[in-house]
Order: C-alpha cells, then structure tokens, then sequence
C-alpha cells in the first residue's frame, strides 16, 4: 500500500474540516501536570519529582573544543532549535521503607520563572517536606543547592540532615578561592555561603567514595566542580547509577562525550570522568539517571560511533 503522500494528507485533513460537526469545548490548559515518576529499585522505592526547566541561549563560547554549529547540529539531529540549550531539572527522592532520602534540592523558584516545582510534586508524591530524613548533595551549583532554602533563608526541608562532598565544600567555602572568583563563578561561591554559613552545624561531609546513606554509594566525579560527586543506589540485586552532572543534556554530552562545555570547571578531568561513567553505565546495562535528562531521567545507556546514546526507560505500571 502506497504511503499517505504530503498531497493527499493535506487534501484529507481539509476535507475532516469541513466534515467535523460541532462538539464539546473546554479551555486550554495553562500549565502541566504533575511531575512524578516512581520506580521499584530492590526493596527501595525511587522517585522522580520534576522541577522544571531552564532555557538558556548559548553562544560560540559554550562548547570550548567544538563550534557553534557542530553544537547547532547536534541540537537539530534532537529535534531542539538552535541556539539553545533546554536545562531541565529532575530530583531524586528514595525511599528505602524506613528512610526518605534527596538527592540535590531543585531549585526553589530561584534559577528560572519556569522551574521550582519540586515541592508541589513532592505532595503529589505524599511526602512532607518535614519527613525527609537526609539530603545528599552532588555539588554547589545553584540549580542543586537552592532547594535546601527559601529565598528568605529558612530551611525547605527542617528535619533533614544535610550531606555534602568534602571537596566539595573545601573549595566554595574557602575565602582564598572566592577572592580569586570572578563572574557566575563569583555568584555561586556567594550562593553557597547564603545556603551553608548559618547552618553549617547541621551540614556533614563526606569523602567520596563513602556510603552516604543505606545502599547509596557516593563516588567521585571531579571536573563538572572540584568535588562534584555522582552516586550508585543499591537495593537487593537492583542499582541505579545516579550520575549528577557527569552527562548534562544527553543529545550534547551523551553523543558528544569529549566536548568541553564553559560550565565545566576542568574540562579535560570533567571529559574522563563523564567517559569513565558512560563506558560504565554501556558497559553494565545499568539503569542511569541524570540531574538534566529529560524527565523522568532515567533509562539506559548504549554505545553509538563516536559516543552513547541515551534509551529513556519506558512509562511501567508499579
Ligand atoms: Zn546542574
């Protein structure tokens, strides 16, 4: 059978058009839905609390080893226009039967007018901002950390404990580094004092490698920041590789693992550490998440020429 040529699709729509008798109308809507996507993990439950998205416009500086349009051509072999690149932010809550752990926080409404839904979803999911036991971070950018406060400075998540990579917090808070910081750089280490400095005694740090949480296994990921960690969640014989931001948009960092974007702070350490992690995840069949893949986050990584793929997990019923 002859496929539906461009022609006769537009001349069968037209003639739909006219056939179509009057029927219901409703609004259109102005906002999404919920974002929550639950996933059984062993014994443990994992869920997806999405909130939301940064669209940031790039220029020829954002990739330092490849230019403006190979970065153009890879944003168009994903559907996505030119020119920008869409952040979106996806947090992580596990529940381990006795325990409600966070990975990184959202970010509060404080990066982006069209991100900080963490909250509403996190009651779509039922779960108090109260009953969340620990927090564990990967690293000090804004987008991971704002979460842990209101713009006002009080606490989003009062009853949490609060876990961060040693590196990590040896870098931003050391007052001989900031004085040295300039730009967005200068920001984020101002920011990380906003969030840290008064509620320092509630903060532990832990040296990356450590299990941070029961069956959350820390491992470090330097590059993206100093200390910048990715995690592994282990229940039963079922794991999930966590990797933070190792691999940002996968249609750039997963296709184009040896591309240096401005946002890594060392490049080439930031390079290793994301083929090491890639190579991994391929390698093992894991199931991975990332902070910035589309929501959920989570599926499967698989060698391609040149660099992955990214196999996003399909919808399953619990
Ligand atoms: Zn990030």
């Amino acid at each position: 059978m002859p496929l539906l040529s461009r022609r006769s699709f537009l001349a069968a729509s037209a003639l739909a058009g006219l056939a179509w008798p009057a029927g219901a109308s409703a609004p259109f809507a102005t906002a999404q839905g919920p974002g929550v996507y639950h996933t059984k993990l062993g014994d443990y439950q994992v869920t997806a609390l999405y909130d939301g998205i940064w669209t940031v416009p790039i220029d020829d500086k954002f990739i330092r080893n490849a230019s403006a349009s190979a970065v153009d051509e890879a944003l168009k072999a994903a559907f996505l226009p030119p020119r920008v690149l869409p952040i979106s932010f996806t947090v992580l809550l596990v529940n381990t039967g006795s325990k409600l752990i966070l990975i990184d926080t959202g970010t509060a409404g404080q990066v982006a007018d069209t991100a900080g839904s963490l909250l509403d979803n996190l009651k779509v999911a039922g779960i108090a901002p109260a009953a969340i036991d620990t927090i564990v971070i990967s690293h000090f950018h804004p987008d991971h950390i704002d979460g842990i406060k209101t713009k006002d400075g009080d606490k989003i998540f009062p009853n949490a404990e609060i876990l961060v990579p040693e590196p990590e917090w040896a870098f931003w808070m050391d007052d001989g580094n900031q004085s040295r910081a300039v730009g967005a750089v200068l920001r984020y280490f101002r920011n990380a004092r906003r969030i840290f400095a008064d509620i320092a005694k509630d903060v532990r740090r832990f040296k990356p490698g450590a299990e941070v949480a029961p069956g959350v296994v820390s491992m470090p990921a330097y590059g993206h920041t100093p200390g910048h960690t990715a995690f592994s969640i282990h229940s039963g014989k079922a794991s999930l590789l966590v990797m933070s931001d190792t691999v940002r948009n996968p249609y750039l960092f997963a296709r184009h693992p040896r591309w240096q974007p401005s946002f890594d702070m060392d490049g080439p350490m930031a390079v290793k550490a994301r083929l090491r992690m890639l190579d991994r995840a391929a390698a093992d069949r894991m199931l991975v998440e990332a902070y910035h893949f589309p929501f959920p986050a989570c599926g499967h990584i698989e060698r391609r020429r040149g660099g992955y793929d990214f196999a996003p997990s399909m919808w399953a019923p619990l």
